[in-house]
């Protein structure tokens, strides 16, 4: 629900119409811009009727939202969010943020090869897994806790940044103390456990799309985190099960502006993961950057025919640093800077 207050409302009637909302048991959410005044209300208020707020004084109108989500909803924030990962933006207004790097973290050798390569095609973010959510128990599961000296030791190299995916609470705790940001992977997008941990750590968060999840789904699995107290949340598509079988998903790239329009978090897109080949990862990358999105991650290997994990998916380090050579002119093709 959302309360419109009037332009020449006073902050003692804003500060009244929040309490009004918090002894219906209710959580007020001021939002205030140059142009207008919105209290913003979470909570289950169904059932309730709107007339008990816009009777009080100083307030023009009640709208209720018929969006499941609310937090993520862009009716709750004035502005587009702009996530900070340790100093480099993403979001509406910022350079396009490219996230590369294997799909695992295998070896000192490969990291680093990869780390210079992405670096110095442009890459701001270095990904990278630690902890594999893999499909069967018998494959490499990662170097969990031995990959965070590994982390430390290129960032301190590069000054690249980190993503990396947590997969429980205990990993969670370890992503946030080590890396720049918080991968939340396409299988725990509703583990909503882990979400709240998400949402009461102090570092970003990538949310990934679970790989059959709505957009409202995945909004309102942002809602989880949000909810929390941490507002620095990037969603990122990276594919869906369909009943195409000529790539490992389907990447919904009409997503994209789905989200923008619907929502002020930053959308960033997984090309690797949304085809499973690697021909096919540079022209989709080109065309999220096309269809708006914020950044991309791709997966990049030093010897993809070796590597542990998803090494059909990955870049050839060449092929990632012709694709990187080619972003630009399409970014400013839409009018967004690199
Ligand atoms: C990954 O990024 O390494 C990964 C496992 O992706 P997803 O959660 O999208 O499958
Ligand atoms: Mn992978």
């Amino acid at each position: 629900m959302l309360i419109l207050m009037k332009s020449n409302a006073g902050a003692d009637q804003l500060e009244a119409v929040a309490a009004r909302v918090r002894e219906l048991g209710l959580t007020p959410h001021p939002l205030q811009s140059s142009s207008r005044t919105v209290v913003g209300v979470t909570g289950e208020y169904n059932g309730l009727d709107p007339a008990v707020f816009s009777a009080l004084a100083g307030v023009s109108k009640v709208m209720r939202l018929s969006a499941p989500f609310k937090l993520a909803a862009r009716e709750f924030h004035v502005d587009d969010t702009v996530v900070d990962v340790s100093g480099v933006k993403i979001g509406a207004g910022q350079k396009l943020c490219i996230m590369a790097g294997p799909c695992s973290f295998e070896s000192e050798a490969q990291v680093m090869a990869i780390a210079h390569a992405v670096k110095d095609a442009g890459a701001g973010i270095m990904r990278g897994g630690l902890f594999k959510p893999r499909t069967s128990p018998f494959t490499f599961q990662g170097l969990r806790d031995d990959g965070f000296k590994l982390m430390q030791a290129v960032r301190s190299e590069t000054g690249l940044r980190f993503v990396t995916e947590a997969v429980d609470e205990r990993s969670l705790a370890l992503v946030e103390e080590h890396a720049d940001m918080i991968q939340i992977g396409a299988r725990n997008m509703q583990n909503f456990a882990l979400l709240k941990k998400a949402g009461q750590a102090k570092k970003p968060v990538l949310l990934k799309r679970g790989m059959s999840a709505t957009l409202d789904e995945w909004l309102t699995a942002a809602d989880y985190i949000l909810s929390e107290g941490n507002s620095q949340v990037v969603l990122c598509e990276r594919g869906i099960r369909t009943f195409a079988n000529h790539t490992r998903n389907t990447l919904d790239l009409s997503v994209v502006p789905a989200v923008k329009e619907l929502s002020h978090l930053p959308v960033i897109v997984d090309p690797s993961h949304g085809t499973g080949m690697r021909n096919y990862v540079p022209p989709m990358a080109l065309a999220a950057v096309a269809a708006g999105a914020d950044g991309i991650m791709v997966e990049v290997h030093n010897d993809p025919e070796q590597a542990k994990s998803d090494g059909a998916q990955s870049l050839f380090i060449e092929q990632f640093t012709e694709m990187a050579r080619r972003i630009p002119e399409v970014a400013r093709a839409v009018g967004r800077d690199f």
